[in-house]
């Protein structure tokens, strides 16, 4: 269970956290992934390591939020492989503000890059999918979706467009062959949650908050994202896997 020899996977922001992790246990899995991120550099070290361990991967950079770039990268890996099976768009960015501090231009960065760009790359690839007749999108929302929080209004926001966007994509994209899914990690200890790592009353609050009691890590995340790329998730579309721990099971 769970095979994806001869399968070709995209995933976006895979130089560190949970795209990393992710892009490692798809590759374990026998996909070939190419691995997207910004930095060149630092995807190519990523890159590395995990050929190393032995597995097909591939550094792809672009960044996400040039629309044409991305669109661009994706013809450039079907040209290669004549297929693209697996798109994990995980890309995302983080904005802390309250509410009435909030900048505008940062409230638009956030909403381009976690769903503008994710929209775009995604409408895309589904293209591509449809023509091949087998398709595993997937993207990265967030428990902040789920529940209030304050200070991430532009991301809690984005991501819950995603949430939505992935019902509504499953019911256009379905006669394709095309799933279309999302996890909605709950805290991942990542760079993205560098600014809580520090915060001892955050720690606090998390360990008597989240029935499990500690931070999740990539790796907790990364088998839900194999899950939904593989043949056995062929029955599962248009849904939201939360893995955040029982963190918004409880009151
Ligand atoms: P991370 O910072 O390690 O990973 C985010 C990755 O996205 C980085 O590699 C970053 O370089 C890349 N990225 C950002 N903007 C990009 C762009 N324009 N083009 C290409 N790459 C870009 O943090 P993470 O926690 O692993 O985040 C991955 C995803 O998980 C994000 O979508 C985030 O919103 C989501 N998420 C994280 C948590 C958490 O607690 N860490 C919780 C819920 C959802």
């Amino acid at each position: 269970m769970f095979d994806l020899s001869g399968r070709v996977a995209l995933v976006t922001g895979a130089s560190s956290g949970i795209g990393l992790a992710s892009a490692r246990a798809l590759g374990q899995q026998g996909a070939k992934v190419y691995l997207n991120g910004r930095n060149a550099e630092r995807l190519e070290a990523a890159a590395a390591d995990l050929g190393r361990q032995g597995l097909q991967v591939v550094a792809l950079p672009f960044d996400v939020s040039d629309i044409e770039a991305s669109c661009h990268s994706v013809d450039q890996i079907l040209q290669r492989e004549g297929r693209l099976d697996i798109c994990f768009a995980n890309a995302g960015i983080q904005h802390r503000a309250t509410l009435e501090e909030f900048p505008l231009a940062d409230f638009e960065r956030v909403l381009h890059v976690n769903l503008s760009a994710q929209w775009a790359l995604g409408r895309h690839v589904a293209h591509a999918m449809k023509q091949q007749g087998h398709g595993r999108l997937i993207y990265t929302g967030s428990i902040t979706a789920l529940l209030g929080k304050q200070g991430v209004s532009a991301y809690s926001l984005s991501k819950g467009a995603l949430h939505t966007m992935v019902k509504q994509w499953a019911a256009e994209l379905g006669s394709g062959g095309v799933t279309v899914n999302a996890v909605a990690p709950g805290y991942v200890r990542t760079e993205l949650t560098r600014a809580l790592h520090e915060d001892s009353s955050f720690e606090t609050w998390l360990q008597q908050r989240c029935p499990l009691q500690r931070w999740g890590a990539p790796e907790d995340i990364a088998p839900a994202i194999v899950f939904l790329a593989s043949d056995e998730a062929r029955f599962v579309t248009g849904h939201v896997l939360v893995v955040d721990g029982g963190l918004s099971a409880v009151m």
